[in-house]
């Protein structure tokens, strides 16, 4: 097992132990948790397996992008400027079926893979894929959702699917939600929040940090706030600079320092929190987890990519499988160039270094 390996397993273990702990109050939950803590340390070895009898480096992560539309305009949103995510009454982008995804699924559940984190476009306008995660019971799905679509059929289908987690996204405060979301929708993903607590289900939300918000929600004031919903995990996103003219929201090397202290005192005053970033402290594992080293993207047709912010893609997990797409030209080629330890600004290496990964593809 290699450092990285040993590295990402690690931090799935505390990860997983963090949230056996948070979900004590609800025993079925509680025997979830456990159940797959002993099925993700199975799942460790299995990786391991793969690495020393094939030298392949199965990443414990995958990010997939399910669906196409959205009900939401979100100001810069990066889905529906990169053509991913489109209106409610627009299915003219190509999707996989539910059967086709879980096949995706089971394949990467059988090399070890532990989440998958279902993004789009709105992941909830495709109850039938989740659906089809549910049934992938060896994994957890962290869905990242706009919180607009849980109702009490989703709080009914949550309610039995406990791999089925929900990330509810906002942008901070309130006004800084609505201003970006549109007006009630701070008030509506309050909502949903409410309804997860009341029936003491596992959720957690997801906040981009930007230059100008990011001491405010690592605050004890905000995280309390939070904490007092129910929240249970907060998965900082750092600010990609996808729109022109919003590089000075993106981090600097002084605002990663700085957050990651943020993060870390954090931790030490909610115990009852799990506290994740994106990219967050990649310099200890040698630079960007993109490209199968500890994550990729599957795109909503199937293409593989390195990262939702590099759309860039030789191979599709339909015709090659996981396996197959791990092992893709581009991917050998930017894991051997070692282009995860290029220098960056802001959150994403790959975005920064656009032209050099497009170009790999000539
Ligand atoms: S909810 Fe997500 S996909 Fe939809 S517009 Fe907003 S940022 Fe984009």
């Amino acid at each position: 097992m290699n450092s990285l390996q040993d590295y990402m397993s690690g931090s799935i273990r505390n990860i997983m132990t963090a949230a056996y702990r948070n979900v004590l109050s609800n025993p079925h939950e509680a025997k979830f948790a456990f159940r797959m803590q002993q099925t993700f340390i199975k799942s460790e070895k299995r990786r391991k397996t793969i690495m020393d009898k094939e030298g392949l480096d199965v990443p414990p992560f995958l990010i997939c992008s399910i669906a196409t539309q959205c009900n939401l305009h979100c100001k810069g949103c990066y889905a529906r400027s990169n053509g991913i995510a489109n209106d409610m009454n627009d299915s003219t982008k190509p999707t996989l079926s539910a059967e086709q995804w879980l096949s995706i699924f089971s394949e990467a559940a059988d090399l070890g893979v532990n989440f998958a984190l279902l993004a789009g476009g709105e992941p909830m306008t495709r109850r039938d894929v989740l659906e089809a995660a549910a049934k992938v019971d060896k994994m957890i799905f962290p869905v990242f959702t706009n919180g607009t679509l849980i109702g009490p059929q989703y709080i009914e289908f949550l309610r039995k699917n406990f791999n089925i987690v929900p990330i509810i996204s906002i942008e901070g405060s309130a006004e800084g939600t609505d201003e970006r979301r549109g007006k009630g929708i701070y008030q509506r993903a309050m909502l949903s929040m409410d309804m997860l607590q009341n029936e003491k289900l596992f959720f957690g939300t997801s906040i981009t940090v930007t230059t100008e918000n990011f001491r405010n929600v690592t605050s004890a004031e905000f995280l309390d706030g939070l904490q007092a919903k129910g929240c249970k995990l907060v998965f900082y996103v750092e600010y990609v600079p996808t729109e022109p003219c919003t590089e000075h929201l993106a981090f600097g090397d002084d605002e990663v320092a700085e957050m990651e202290e943020l993060v870390e005192a954090a931790r030490n005053r909610h115990e009852g929190v799990i506290f994740l970033s994106f990219p967050g402290d990649e310099k200890s594992v040698g630079g960007c987890l993109a490209s199968g080293r500890g994550f990729f993207h599957i795109g909503p047709d199937g293409s593989a990519e390195p990262c939702p912010f590099s759309p860039f893609s030789d191979s599709n997990v339909l015709t090659l499988g996981v396996k197959g797409a791990l092992q893709s030209p581009l991917f050998r080629k930017l894991r051997d160039m070692h282009a995860f330890g290029w220098g960056h600004t802001g959150g994403c290496t790959l975005f920064e270094h656009r032209e050099e990964v497009e170009a790999l593809l000539k």
